[in-house]
């Protein structure tokens, strides 16, 4: 699915529910928190080699996809509801992060640095 898409298909799913009512910035914002903490819940007191195993197993891999769906579900009807072009906000935060972050001042992560 093309940005376009999944915002289409995320806006007939709340439509078809009658939640525009709920989805106030402030819900939506509290959604993604809500949604992140289960994403990271999946990986809580993991190491890293635990954290590749999960990601390896087919059913945790389904559950972790399944949390990281539900994020960019409210990213998605965030931006849908309230006008924001995620492309273009996209770009003009790499753009931002890319002065903040300079690449000549980082070096490429060495294979046994934990992320
Ligand atoms: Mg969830």
């Amino acid at each position: 699915m093309s940005i376009k898409e999944m915002h289409a298909a995320v806006r007939e799913f709340c439509a078809k529910r009658g939640w525009d009512e709920y989805h106030a910035p402030k819900e939506l914002a509290i959604g993604m928190t809500n949604e992140s903490s289960e994403l990271l819940q999946e990986f809580r007191f993991k190491d890293r080699d635990e954290q590749q195993e999960l990601l390896a197993d087919p059913e945790a891999r389904e559950d972790i996809e399944d949390e990281l769906a539900d994020v960019l579900f409210f990213v998605l009807r965030f931006a849908d509801m309230y006008d924001v072009e995620l492309d273009d906000a996209l770009a003009s935060k790499l753009e931002k992060n890319r002065a903040r972050f300079p690449a000549n001042e980082y070096q490429e992560p060495s294979e046994n640095q934990d992320k």
